[in-house]
């Protein structure tokens, strides 16, 4: 057993704390703080009645039984991750060396020669587009295939949304969407490396791609909250709000199958599944009655969606 797969694994409980100061990811403590401004302004707009810190942290949301769930897969997910997916886990530079491979095999070529700064915007441009397109592929079929929809329901589970919703998400949904992600960024990297010589880097703010930071310091992690941040019907068309994420994960009839998307609006626009809403919602979160497949417990959340989607698939098989 390599020693690296050992060290990953016995760091792994601990692994979710230094999200908090890890610019890469969505918890990252600046990214929290924009989230708190701008759930400040929200309020400050909105004219609540209670108090500011009632509005922002009130207990029935972050002490609800859905929320504690919600930390516990936190810290379940990445011991999981760890032992069982970190070492099979396809990485973008090995799609990239594969596709490289494949397209000088197809059609051998001298790469034309660049400074890294000219080629930096358009790699940067298109890998952001090939992976929220991804993302978005992803997410559909989660919700299109039923063996998926039972493994994608421990995120729709969630009764209540905190930013740590974000991580409520099956070990087996992890391992598809940083796949799909590695793969979209890999063909991506692959392409530029076919076409450009010499050093190949992305725009990057403090050592993390600039897209993924701006999208985390506007606001991404009230997606997950019960603070509603509309972009206007004008913006939505183009980039997915936290509002209407927000209605992805409500129960209305009129909010189902829509807003798959990630960033970009466009996906949800041109597959007919783009929803805008017309002012504020009142909304309620959840799984329908009759859909959950899990307990609102940990274990139940980790075991039991894997059975469901094992018996949705053999329903499948039985029926054609
Ligand atoms: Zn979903
Ligand atoms: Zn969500």
């Amino acid at each position: 057993m390599p020693d690296s797969y050992l060290n990953r694994l016995i760091d792994s409980p601990f692994e979710p704390f230094v999200y908090f100061v890890d610019p890469a990811r969505r918890v990252y403590w600046m990214f929290l703080v924009s989230a708190v401004l701008l759930g400040v302004f929200v309020y400050r707009l909105s004219n609540q009645s209670g108090g500011l810190i009632a509005y922002l942290w009130p207990r029935r949301v972050w002490l609800h039984r859905s929320a504690v769930v919600d930390y516990q897969l936190l810290f379940a997910k990445s011991v999981v991750s760890a032992l069982l997916f970190a070492p099979v886990l396809l990485t973008s530079s090995l799609v990239a060396a594969v596709v490289v491979a494949l397209l000088h095999t197809a059609a051998p070529r001298e790469a034309w020669g660049a400074p890294w700064w000219a080629i930096a915007w358009p790699f940067s441009f298109c890998a952001f587009v090939a992976e929220d397109l991804c993302r978005y592929i992803v997410h559909r079929a989660m919700h299109r295939f039923p063996a998926l929809w039972e493994l994608h329901k421990v995120h729709h589970s969630a009764e209540v949304l905190t930013p740590f919703t974000l991580y409520r998400i099956h070990p087996i949904e992890s391992f598809l969407n940083a796949s799909a992600s590695a793969l979209a960024v890999g063909v991506v990297t692959g392409c530029f490396f076919y076409l450009y010589a010499g050093k190949l880097v992305g725009l990057q703010i403090l050592g993390v791609d600039a897209a993924g930071f701006l999208f985390g310091f506007l606001g991404a992690n009230l997606r997950h909250t019960h603070v509603w941040l509309s972009y206007g019907p004008r913006i939505e068309r183009w980039l997915i709000s936290p509002a209407q994420h927000q209605c992805h994960h409500s129960l209305s009839e009129r909010h189902q199958n829509k807003n798959y998307g990630s960033v970009l609006a466009l996906w949800d626009r041109w597959g007919k599944s783009l929803y805008i809403p017309d002012g504020k919602e009142e909304l309620t979160f959840g799984l329908r009655s009759g859909e959950r497949n899990h307990e609102q417990g940990l274990l139940s959340a980790l075991f039991r969606p894997i059975g469901a989607a094992g018996r949705a698939v053999f329903r499948r098989g039985s029926v054609s």
